[in-house]
């Protein structure tokens, strides 16, 4: 028997979980379909050790990529999605990005959407999740009235930093963050401010992740259901192929099916193109609501890297991710062509640094490193091509097929950091020179983000108003389907270089004011 609901919503993370959160006070029958369960509370929520080197939360699936190798996902599957690991950075798009803007590796695309359009819904997510921010300072911000909550002050050795940037005529800024931390009730703030923020799940509940903020809040209400463990393996159609009819669930080895008057996919951008592509059928024979062919294509993950500045002055930060840099955003005196974004991960330690080191590298190497280095996180753009895309294996698992694009901005971006780096003045605490080297002057290790890290997914099923060019109109409905919507991060038809969580979480509550007036 199918048991049939006003609103199915597929996934639990930053889209899925942020609409069910705002449906949730309509009374409506709401059912939500989580794969995951929910992240076990337990001390290895803190261990870097188990989560960065063991990548013990990490799911186990295996997709490949276009030569047919092994990729192994840094993507994790839980109530609250990825939010649950996320470092919880949560910025506004540039009003900017919003409108066509030329890079050196191309061009990227205007969304059919202003930035006027999405503000006062940036204003709602930020209310939401929490964030912490001071407006104005980031010469890129985008108009909007003050954050909801004090910066995150930075520790002695980040704002010696900020204080060089700023002398050497930057605009560093605290980071808009979603963590329930209260500066001014040290003994009475949920958040402790601690080392394991950044890829960790928060032992204490103190981060606003989709899970804590939006689906706990939302199960509430009677009238909301989430099953978890409930993994969704295609969608039906009616004959005429307009209408969403059944959504098949595996449950506990089960098979089941629910109906639903709206079905809202929001399994992240890879899993929901994949599953597009799984319900193909006699009227969808490229894919469900894929006769663009845009569907699974013009997958974007950013340009990304992680710059380790190690110096002669150590670097005892526990909470590292406070400051940002986007002088260079949209170019420089001597460039003229977006490059992108300078903060941070968080304080890399020496379990962290053996994920990605050689196996020759001893231990206390590593260590030694780690205490000594500015673990910088650098963005740049990734440009949409729509060879870069997600299809399926025969037997239907992932395959994500990728050509960097956009690598000089990158690397202008990267050399930009390091000559800032290069001028810092004396090391307050132990007068000598910072950014002297360990072992030479001026150590930088880099490593860009490799085709595994998809935390940043965006882009496989974009919006737009015309239906031969994108998969969903303005409003992330399918063109060709009357009753399906997506709203994760497969709708972004440009990346910016900005993390992504907050646009998704803003354009669902966008979303979920369209189907409210639509229940009404
Ligand atoms: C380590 C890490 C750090 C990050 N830091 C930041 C940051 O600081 N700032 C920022 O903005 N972003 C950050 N991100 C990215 C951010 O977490 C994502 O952009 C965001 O969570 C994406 O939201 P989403 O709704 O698209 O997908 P997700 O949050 O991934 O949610 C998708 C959900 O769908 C479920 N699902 C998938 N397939 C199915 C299926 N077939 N059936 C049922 N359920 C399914 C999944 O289990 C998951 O719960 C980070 C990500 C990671 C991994
Ligand atoms: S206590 Fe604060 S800093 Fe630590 S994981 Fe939780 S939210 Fe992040």
């Amino acid at each position: 028997m199918t048991t049939r609901y006003d609103v199915a919503i597929i996934g639990t993370g930053a889209g899925g979980g942020t609409l069910a959160w705002t449906l949730a006070s309509t009374g409506k029958r709401i059912l939500v379909l989580e794969r995951g369960e929910y992240v076990p509370r337990e001390k290895d929520n803190w261990s870097t050790r188990a989560v960065n080197l063991e990548g013990k939360y990490n799911t186990k699936e295996v997709w490949r990529d276009a030569a047919g190798a092994e990729l192994h996902p840094h993507t994790n599957y839980y109530v609250g999605g990825n939010t649950k690991f996320y470092g919880a950075a949560l910025f506004r798009l540039r009003r900017e990005d919003f409108g066509e803007l030329k890079h050196w590796g191309g061009v990227s695309p205007a969304w059919p959407i202003s930035y006027e359009d999405l503000e006062p819904y940036y204003a709602s997510a930020e209310r939401l999740y929490q964030v912490h921010g001071e407006r104005g300072v980031d010469p890129t911000d985008p108009p909007g009235a003050p954050y909801p909550h004090p910066p995150v002050s930075h520790e002695p050795r980040i704002q010696q930093l900020a204080d060089d940037f700023a002398r050497l005529g930057c605009r560093p800024f605290h980071v808009p963050l979603g963590v329930m931390l209260d500066e001014t009730k040290p003994g009475k703030s949920r958040c402790i401010r601690c080392g394991t923020c950044d890829g960790h799940p928060c032992l204490v509940s103190a981060k606003a992740d989709a899970q804590v903020v939006c689906v706990d809040p939302a199960l509430e209400h009677p009238n909301v259901t989430l099953l978890t463990g409930a993994l969704v393996k295609r969608l039906e159609t009616s004959a005429s192929g307009r209408e969403v009819t059944r959504i098949v669930v595996e449950r506990g080895g089960a098979v089941e099916t629910y109906a639903a008057d709206i079905v809202v996919v929001a399994c992240g951008a890879i899993n929901s193109a994949a599953l597009l592509l799984r319900s193909a059928n006699d009227r969808h024979p490229r894919g469900l609501a894929n006769g663009s062919d845009v569907v699974g294509r013009h997958y974007m993950g950013h340009v990304n890297s992680v710059l380790m500045a190690v110096s002669k002055c150590p670097n005892p930060t526990i909470f590292q991710k406070t400051l940002g840099l986007n002088d260079f955003y949209f170019g420089s005196e001597d460039w003229d062509h977006p490059m992108g974004h300078i903060s941070f991960v968080g304080k890399l330690d020496g379990d962290t640094l053996k994920a990605g080191a050689p196996a020759i590298a001893p231990g206390w190497t590593l260590d030694l490193m780690a205490r000594h280095s500015l673990d910088f996180w650098l963005t740049s753009e990734d440009l949409p091509a729509p060879d870069n895309r997600v299809t399926l294996d025969r037997d239907g698992s992932i395959v994500l097929s990728y050509q960097p694009n956009n690598a000089e901005a990158h690397r202008r971006l990267i050399a930009k950091l390091k000559s800032l780096m290069a001028r810092q003045t004396k090391c307050r605490v132990h007068g000598h020179d910072c950014h002297e080297g360990l072992f030479a002057r001026n150590l930088f290790l880099g490593q860009r983000i490799p085709l595994a890290g998809v935390a940043h997914q965006n882009g496989t099923i974009r919006f737009g108003h015309d239906p031969r060019t994108s998969a969903l109109d303005a409003d992330c409905k399918a063109h060709e389907v009357d009753n399906l919507y997506v709203v994760d991060g497969s709708f972004f038809p440009s990346s910016a270089a900005v993390n992504p969580a907050l646009t998704i979480m803003a354009n669902a509550l966008r979303v979920g004011d369209h189907l409210k007036s639509r229940l009404a």
